[in-house]
């Protein structure tokens, strides 16, 4: 085998013919004026570091390469995209509204009141925010931050809020926190509980351990990369309802309108005095998103079109922000925009349920479906970040769940045992490589990928298997327009060459909103570490007291599962007496009985029943094999 990380004929034969594609209007820059309209400072510093020193988001590794023409490793449709990113810094956008852009996958949103600041969305990590903070300060003036606005329920637009205002600018009232009815129940059932299951697919998703560069990550499609940092969370002190409503913040009016879509729970903000339109996620530069491959519940898409459509009763607006990407500028460009985005989304919807209507499965429909021209040529619904394969099996998982109605796909035998069986069909392991490395030749990359993971079900460890395997997924990360697709091919191919990381290189997880969550919904992360077979037969009750707050609930186990409800209950076996960081510690398994103990936990009735409870809980491993399908916890 050649070089396996270089670009082969057939994808450099599919990037000419992309580029010769009349879909593409080269000549059309208009995005690349709206990228850089407005920047006021973009940073020489090679990188924003922690306070250890530690790189939370590269400057210098993407300067490196991100310029000229498309690399023969990557799709050209996506690298104009990457260079669209890669317009960074502090940016303004008309008189009084400010953003930082390009210094974290998400964007921040500075509006000045009469003698302060409203922050929306105060991107993933204190280190970004307070750095997109320190900006606005240096080049526009220090004024006391009056609100902070959450656009919606995603860690990449409220983790950093810790970098902008305190807990005790909060509690204190001098600082109000805005969001969306049903705000911090959604973030918990979406990134909460799901967090361990969905850690490393989120880091192949946004190319988490891959090195930036033209073999490695080029974009992510929202932003250039995930940042890295600690993650905080402040509950909100103001809901606005799904009827939207006006909040006047230090002499600025905000509009508010409850808009479901990207997130379930979120909401678009018209700023009248600047005629601007904050439209959360629910719009960008982009295909969105109605179904996102680190996993999430797939997205209401009828919803979501009709959030987009009741935006344009904001028939004023002249500049339209997002959570991502670059501005729309324009009252007739922003019209133009919503209109073509409602309809994007729609035609994913009605052509999914069309088909769907007709039986097609949702692999059939993946491979049908494509835009009309008029949409098609659109670089703002470009698959970079959605890609309409992935949302229409989304969508028709929304409607019809998992099944496709076949009873043959019903009851499968799990993937190793099929495997070896089908292998075994198809005349054993060697035979089957020995084809598949010719079809590699060939070019036949999906099915190459496709075949040999059949192969690695049955035998983990098949040497050729991998590094074959590993060549063809690395092509499809070349040729993929998707940048979440090319991260997730590329982290294949590096998982198969170098086995299971040891860890994330951005250690943070998402495990940390829970931190900030009532006692009552943290509890519930304690719920799905219960081992159920190591919990038969078991059953008490335990009383949490915590301390500063003075809430109580209790937890009973009962048939293997562990219930929580709000109060004491007064025939606990046993009562614990904790602080709220050492309750969000020990439901996460970051300390166990004497780590509660350190922290002053007192325990009190049958203190013994912590321990069982304790040996029944299982820990989470950071990284588990996504590509390479060696053991898993547990299997036999
Ligand atoms: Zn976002």
């Amino acid at each position: 085998m050649t070089d396996p990380d270089q670009p082969t004929t057939c994808t450099k034969q599919a990037h000419r013919a992309a580029c010769r594609d009349p879909v593409f209007d080269w000549e059309d820059r208009r995005d690349f004026e709206f990228a850089s309209r407005g920047l006021l400072h973009r940073p020489e510093d090679p990188a924003i570091t922690d306070a250890g020193g530690g790189v939370v988001w590269h400057h210098e590794a993407f300067e490196d390469f991100l310029h000229g023409d498309a690399p023969e490793t990557v799709h050209p449709s996506l690298w104009r995209h990457a260079l669209l990113n890669n317009y960074r810094g502090l940016f303004k956008v008309t008189d009084g509204v400010y953003q930082v852009r390009g210094e974290s996958l998400a964007n921040v949103t500075f509006v000045e009141t009469d003698t302060g600041y409203i922050v929306i969305d105060p991107l993933t990590t204190v280190e970004t925010a307070a750095y997109a903070l320190n900006l606005l300060y240096e080049h526009v003036g220090e004024r006391p931050i009056m609100a902070v606005v959450y656009s919606h329920t995603h860690s990449d637009h409220f983790g950093g809020v810790k970098g902008v205002i305190s807990d005790e600018d909060v509690s204190s009232g001098r600082v109000r926190v805005i969001a969306s009815d049903g705000f911090s129940e959604w973030v918990l059932k979406e990134q909460g509980l799901a967090a361990e299951g969905m850690a490393s697919r989120n880091s192949y998703m946004y190319g988490e351990n891959l090195p930036p560069g033209p073999t490695g990550i080029v974009d992510t499609g929202l932003g250039q990369a995930i940042e890295g940092g600690e993650v905080t969370f402040i509950e909100p002190t103001d809901i606005i309802g799904t009827q939207g409503g006006r909040l006047t913040i230090d002499g600025i009016d905000l509009d508010f309108m409850y808009a479901p879509g990207e997130a379930p729970s979120g909401m678009h903000c018209y700023i009248p005095k600047h005629r601007t339109l904050h439209v959360a996620d629910n719009c960008y530069m982009c295909l969105h998103n109605v179904y996102t491959i680190r996993g999430a519940f797939p997205r209401d898409a009828m919803q979501w079109a009709d959030s987009v459509a009741r935006s344009l009763q904001y028939e004023e607006t002249e500049i339209l922000l997002s959570g991502h990407n670059w501005p729309v500028f324009g009252r007739s460009e922003v019209r133009t925009f919503l209109g073509q985005q409602r309809d994007g989304i729609r035609y994913m919807h009605d052509q999914t349920l069309r088909l769907m209507s007709h039986g097609y499965v949702p692999s059939e429909i993946a491979e049908a479906i494509e835009f009309p021209p008029s949409l098609a040529r659109l670089w703002h619904l470009r698959g970079y970040y959605g890609a309409l394969k992935h949302n229409v099996r989304g969508i028709y998982a929304y409607y019809l769940g998992w099944y496709d109605g076949n009873p043959a796909t019903l009851d499968p035998l799990p993937p190793r045992e099929l495997a070896r069986k089908t292998l075994a069909y198809m005349g054993g392991v060697d035979a089957v490589v020995a084809r598949a490395r010719d079809d590699l030749e060939r070019g036949d990359y999906r099915w190459v990928v496709h075949v040999l993971d059949q192969v690695l079900w049955a035998e983990p460890d098949h040497g050729e298997a991998r590094a074959l395997a590993a060549a063809a997924h690395t092509q499809l990360g070349y040729g993929a327009e998707n940048a979440t697709w090319r991260n997730a091919y590329l982290s294949a191919a590096q998982e198969l060459r170098n086995g299971v990381p040891a860890g994330t290189k951005n250690p943070r997880t998402l495990r940390d909103v829970t931190k900030g969550m009532s006692v009552l919904l943290a509890l519930n992360a304690l719920s799905i570490r219960l081992n159920g077979s190591k919990a038969v037969g078991s059953g008490f009750v335990i009383n949490w007291n915590v301390g500063e707050t003075g809430e109580a609930c209790h937890s009973e186990l009962t048939n293997a599962v562990l219930i929580n409800r709000d109060g004491a209950d007064p025939r606990a076996d046993a009562t614990v007496d904790l602080s709220r960081s050492a309750l969000g510690r020990f439901v996460l398994g970051e300390i166990g009985l004497a780590g509660l103990e350190e922290s002053g936990a007192r325990i009190s009735g049958e203190a013994g029943l912590l321990s069982d409870l304790v040996a029944m809980l299982d820990h989470f491993p950071l990284w588990f094999p996504v590509a390479t399908h060696g053991m898993k916890f547990g299997e036999a």
